[in-house]
C-alpha cells in the first residue's frame, strides 16, 4: 500500500480529522484511500468503563473522483465492546456522519457534491455514476437523501423581508381542458426563491 504523503494529503481535503493508512493504486481499479478516525476510546454508555476494540469492520464508500479516476474511501471502523462481564452495554460500531451518513454508499463529501451536480447543475445521475464509477441507484439514493434533507431544512428560505411578484404564467390542463395561472413569487434576497403558488 502506497503512503506517499503528498498524494495522501490531497486526497484528505474535505474530510474530517482522520488518519490516512495508505493508498491502493492498481491499474484498472478505482484508487482506494484507507482511513480511520482519530476517535478516543469511548466509555460504555451503560457503566462508563472504557471500551475495548472488538473488531475493525471495513466499509468501502464511493468517493469524489481524484486524479481523473474513480476513487473509494475505505473506512476502517472501530467496533467497541464493554469489558465488564456483568454490564449489558454490549458492543457498538463507531458512527461519524461527516465521513458518511448511515446506510448510504457514498462518502459525505461525495454525497454533497453529487447532490449539487444534479440539483444545481442539472447533470444526469447516469453521467455522474460513470464519473464516480458506480451504478445509477447508488447515486440516486444519495441525491434523494441529501436533497430531501435540504428541502425540509427549516432555514431553507432564510429571512424574507419583502415578497416580490416575479411572473404570472398561464397554462392549460390537457386532462380538464381548463387554464390555470401560476404566480411565481420571490424573496428580496438573491437565491431565496420560494415555491410557485398555483391559482385560477
Ligand atoms: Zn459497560
Amino acid at each position: 500500500m502506497e503512503t506517499d504523503p503528498t498524494r495522501l494529503c490531497e486526497l484528505l481535503v474535505g474530510l474530517p480529522e482522520v488518519t490516512a493508512l495508505g493508498l491502493d493504486d492498481e491499474v484498472g481499479a478505482p484508487l482506494s484511500i484507507h482511513v480511520e478516525t482519530r476517535a478516543r476510546r469511548p466509555g460504555c454508555s451503560e457503566c462508563g468503563v472504557l471500551a475495548r476494540v472488538k473488531d475493525r469492520p471495513v466499509v468501502t464508500l464511493v468517493d469524489l473522483a481524484a486524479f481523473g479516476r474513480p476513487t473509494r474511501l475505505v473506512w476502517n471502523k472501530f467496533r467497541w465492546h464493554c469489558p465488564e462481564l456483568t454490564c449489558t452495554g454490549g458492543s457498538w460500531t463507531e458512527d461519524e456522519p461527516s465521513i458518511a451518513a448511515k446506510r448510504l454508499m457514498l462518502s459525505d463529501r461525495a454525497g454533497r457534491w453529487v447532490t449539487e451536480q444534479v440539483g444545481r447543475h442539472a447533470r444526469t445521475v447516469n453521467e455522474i455514476g460513470v464519473e464516480l464509477g458506480c451504478d445509477w441507484p447508488t447515486i440516486n439514493d444519495t441525491v434523494v437523501a441529501y436533497g430531501t434533507a435540504l428541502v425540509e431544512h427549516k432555514d431553507r428560505f432564510g429571512t424574507v423581508e419583502a415578497l416580490g411578484l416575479d411572473e404570472i404564467r398561464s397554462f392549460g390542463s390537457a386532462r380538464s381542458g381548463r387554464r390555470s395561472n401560476c404566480l411565481i413569487t420571490c424573496a428580496t434576497q438573491p437565491g431565496e426563491e420560494i415555491p410557485e403558488v398555483l391559482g385560477r
